[in-house]
């Protein structure tokens, strides 16, 4: 992969090299764009997350445990990051494929320096017909309130912000930093203030640790524009020692909230969607979008690998097929070893035509009872949400 020193525990993979491109096909004029690709499974390209940094100042125990991101944890050398030209190329390369949505993540993204130059990079590219691309940041909202209105100049459309409860003390124990609640909340209204919206934000819910805040933050977010999401608790990586036991259901999570409001299930709003939407119904029925809507995203319980559109970028630069995969495409060597743009997007051409992955799916067939220690699937830390 790099000439970077192996930790003891390493929790990424190593790469493989990217294929290479399949033949060009024939065609009245080189200025063609590329053909946009589908995968074995007959899902187009649309999304492409891409992971700016490794590091993180929270320790949330279902993503950087403490225990393994220690002060002794060896995160990637700068050497090792993709530079912001190497993303926005690459990020050109994939709009070129179909690439409609990208979106920012990490580790934690605002901790990455001048972040804000990427993005006013990002938001000069265009799509094969001349659209912009909708560019879109996931955060914990540490930063956010000192950030907001410089990202947003910068070009950033929305953000998503992880809260995973109101409780201070939950909230506290869940980061495993102590990092207040208000903090958080204070970067969700200086994302508002800028117009840096429609807000989403995401909550994992842990069965036994934070169900409890499922109804005090929807009470808290209804009718305030901001969308709020509950995500099951994934047994994503190989270090947070997931088991079943702990992950509620999103039929549980929608349950809980109909106990309270009469909900509504709402139509995707676009193809691909991760969350399914539901909404707060009148008083004789229907939607009442004065009081908004919240999602849930169902990883576990019910997978929606079927129109699964998304790429994603490691912070040094593997392509990643599935959230879920234990390795990772080489696009860096490409990048450092002087390929054209022709060959670089006719191999991530070549690489998307011949994905399988439905991991979601697969797994629901035969579902897990805990996380296995060998399966060394990469880290959301690693490779971003
Ligand atoms: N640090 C940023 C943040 O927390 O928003 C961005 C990166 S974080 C890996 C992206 C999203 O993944 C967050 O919303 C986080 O809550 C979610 N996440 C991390 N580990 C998860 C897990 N095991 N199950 C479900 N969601 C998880
Ligand atoms: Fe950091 Fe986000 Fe992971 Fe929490 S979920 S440890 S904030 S990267
Ligand atoms: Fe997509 Fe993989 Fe998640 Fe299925 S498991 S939805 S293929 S990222």
């Amino acid at each position: 992969m790099s000439e970077r020193v192996i930790p003891l525990v390493d929790q990424r993979p190593s790469g493989r090299a990217m294929p290479s491109a399949l033949p060009a096909a024939p065609s009245l004029s080189s200025s063609r764009p590329p053909a946009m690709p589908l995968d074995a499974l007959k899902r187009p390209l649309r999304d492409l997350r891409i992971s700016v940094t490794d590091r993180c100042n929270f320790r949330c125990s279902y993503c950087m445990p403490k225990s393994v991101f220690d002060k002794d944890y060896q995160y990637l050398p700068q050497s090792a990051l993709l530079s912001f030209e190497e993303i926005s190329r690459t990020a050109k390369l994939f709009a070129s494929l179909g690439v409609t949505k990208l979106r920012l993540t990490g580790g934690e993204p605002l901790l990455r320096k001048h972040i804000e130059v990427l993005i006013a990079m990002l938001a000069e590219l265009r799509t094969p017909s001349g659209a912009p691309l909708d560019i879109t940041l996931t955060t914990n909202g540490s930063l956010l309130a000192k950030k907001a209105a410089a990202l947003k100049a910068a070009g950033l459309q929305r953000v998503t912000v992880s809260l995973d409860g109101l409780d201070d003390t939950v909230f506290r124990q869940m980061n495993d930093v102590d990092f207040p609640v208000r903090d958080v909340l204070a970067g969700i209204e200086a994302a508002q203030a800028v117009g840096l919206g429609p807000i989403k934000v995401n909550m994992v819910v842990k069965r036994g640790t934070n169900e409890h805040e499922i109804v005090p933050m929807a009470r808290f977010f209804k009718g305030t524009g901001v969308v709020l999401r509950f995500i099951e608790y994934m047994d994503v990586g190989a270090t947070n020692g997931w088991r079943m036991d702990e992950v509620l259901p999103s039929a549980d999570v929608i349950a809980r909230l109909q106990a309270h409001w009469p909900m509504v299930a709402l139509d995707a709003a676009a193809p691909g969607e991760t969350a399914q939407r539901w909404g707060y119904a009148k008083a004789g029925g229907g939607h009442d979008a004065s009081a908004g809507e919240i999602g849930v995203i169902s990883s576990v319980t019910q997978a929606f690998c079927g129109d699964c559109n998304r790429a994603r970028l490691s912070t040094e630069g593997q392509i990643y097929l599935c959230l879920f995969a234990t390795h990772g495409h080489d696009l860096r060597a490409l990048l450092r070893a002087g390929a054209s743009d022709e060959d670089i997007a006719g191999s991530i051409s070549a690489l998307w035509s011949g994905r399988t992955d439905r991991y979601s799916q697969l797994r629901a067939m035969q579902p897990p009872e805990a996380s296995e220690p060998g399966a060394r699937r990469v880290e959301m830390s690693y490779i971003g949400g």
